[in-house]
C-alpha cells in the first residue's frame, strides 16, 4: 500500500457555543466557497482540542449546535463529510502519542501560538499540556485522513510547519507512510467590533452580532455602532461596508452602498441611511439563517445521519492509514 491522498480539502471547526457574524464571514464563508469552487472535502469538529479550554460535557453539547450553524451557513453535506473527532478517539489519540515520540519538547516550546497564549495568561505555570500537544494532535487528524490540502488562516501557519516536519521525518524513518499535506493559506477578512474599539468577537458580546441574536435587537445594535463623522473613512465604517457586502450578494445592492459612501466622502450627512441599509441587510441575512437552522433542528435523525455517514468515512481512512503506519515500523 503506497501513501496516497485520501481526502482532497480538510478543516476542523470549534464547537464553541454561539457564533457571530464574523465567524461566519472569517471562518464558514471562506469554506462554503471553497465547497462551491467544487472540492470535496471533509470537515470535523474538533472536540477533543477544546478540551484544552472546557470540560468534556461542555465540548460535547456544542457538537451538534455547531453542526447545525454550518449546514444552515451552507455547508452542503452532500459534497462534505462531516464528523466529530472524538468519534474516531482512539485512532487519535494513539496517533497523537506515536506522533509526539517524533516530536521535541522544544520545538513545541517555539510554536507562536502557544508563546502568545502563555504570554497573555495569567498564570502560564498552570496551562495544561493539552495546549502544549496542539500541534501534534493536528498532525495526527491530518495524516490519519491523509488530507491533500488544508485550508488555514494565518494563525495555523506555524502549526502546519509541524505537522509536514512530521510527516517527513516519519517517511525518513519508516518509509513512505504519509503523504505530505499541503497548506492553503486563506485570507480572511475582519470585521471590528461595532464599539469601534478591537475585533468582534465572541467573548465580547457587547460589540458582536450572534447569529442567534434577535432581529430587533440586532437593529437597534447597528443604530448605535460606531461610524464616522461626515468626509471620513474609519477602520470602524470600513469594516461596516465589508459586512455589508459579504452578506448580500446582491450587486445592486454594492452599488448602492459605494454610492452612499461616496456621499459621506463629499461631506453629506448620509451614516443614518447607510446604518439603516446595514441593518436591513444584517437582519434579512439572519432571518434566513434562523429559518433554515430551526428546519434543520426539527429533525434531529438529519443530523444524526449525516454525522454517522462522517464518521463510518474518518473510520475507514484513519484505519487504513494505522494499519499502513503499524506495518511500516514492525
Ligand atoms: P473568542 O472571543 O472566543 O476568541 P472569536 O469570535 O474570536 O472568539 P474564534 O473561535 O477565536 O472566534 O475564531 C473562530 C474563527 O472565526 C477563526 O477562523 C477566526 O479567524 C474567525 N474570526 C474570529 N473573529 C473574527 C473577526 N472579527 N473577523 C473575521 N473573522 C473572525
Ligand atoms: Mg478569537
Amino acid at each position: 500500500m503506497k501513501a496516497e491522498y485520501k481526502v482532497e480539502l480538510y478543516t476542523g471547526i470549534r464547537p464553541t457555543g454561539d457564533l457571530t457574524i464574523a465567524n461566519y464571514i472569517g471562518a464558514v464563508k471562506p469554506l462554503v466557497e471553497l465547497q462551491k469552487q467544487g472540492a470535496k472535502s471533509l470537515v470535523f469538529v474538533a472536540d477533543m482540542h477544546s478540551l484544552t479550554d472546557n470540560e468534556p460535557a461542555v465540548a460535547n453539547k456544542f457538537c451538534r449546535e455547531v453542526v447545525a450553524d454550518y449546514l444552515a451557513l451552507g455547508l452542503d453535506p452532500n459534497k462534505t463529510n462531516i464528523y466529530i473527532q472524538s468519534s474516531i478517539a482512539y485512532q487519535v489519540s494513539y496517533m497523537t502519542m506515536l506522533l509526539a515520540r517524533h516530536t521535541s519538547v522544544s520545538e513545541l516550546l517555539r510554536v507562536p501560538t502557544l508563546k502568545d497564549k502563555l504570554k497573555n495568561t495569567e498564570h502560564p505555570e498552570t496551562a495544561n499540556a493539552l495546549l502544549f500537544l496542539y500541534p501534534v494532535m493536528m498532525a495526527a487528524d491530518i495524516l490519519l485522513q491523509r488530507a491533500k490540502s488544508v485550508p488555514v488562516g494565518e494563525d495555523q501557519l506555524a502549526h502546519m510547519e509541524v505537522v509536514r516536519r512530521l510527516a517527513r521525518d516519519f517517511n525518513a524513518r519508516y518509509g513512505d507512510v504519509f503523504p505530505i499535506p499541503a497548506v492553503q493559506q486563506v485570507k480572511s477578512l475582519r470585521i471590528l467590533s461595532l464599539k469601534g474599539t478591537g475585533k468582534m468577537s465572541k467573548s465580547v458580546p457587547g460589540g458582536a452580532i450572534f447569529l442567534t441574536d434577535d432581529l430587533a435587537k440586532v437593529a437597534k445594535k447597528i443604530k448605535s455602532a460606531e461610524t464616522a463623522t461626515e468626509g471620513v473613512m474609519t477602520d470602524s465604517l470600513q469594516s461596516h461596508i465589508t459586512l455589508a457586502k459579504e452578506l448580500c450578494g446582491d450587486p445592486a445592492v454594492h452599488l448602492n452602498i459605494d454610492s452612499i459612501i461616496s456621499e459621506h466622502l463629499e461631506g453629506k450627512q448620509v451614516m443614518g441611511v447607510f446604518k439603516d441599509l446595514l441593518a436591513t441587510i444584517v437582519v434579512d441575512f439572519l432571518r434566513q439563517f434562523q429559518t433554515r437552522r430551526a428546519e434543520i433542528v426539527k429533525d434531529p435523525s438529519y443530523i444524526d445521519s449525516i454525522l454517522k455517514e462522517g464518521a463510518s468515512v474518518a473510520l475507514a481512512n484513519a484505519e487504513s492509514t494505522l494499519d499502513l503506519v503499524r506495518s511500516s515500523m514492525k
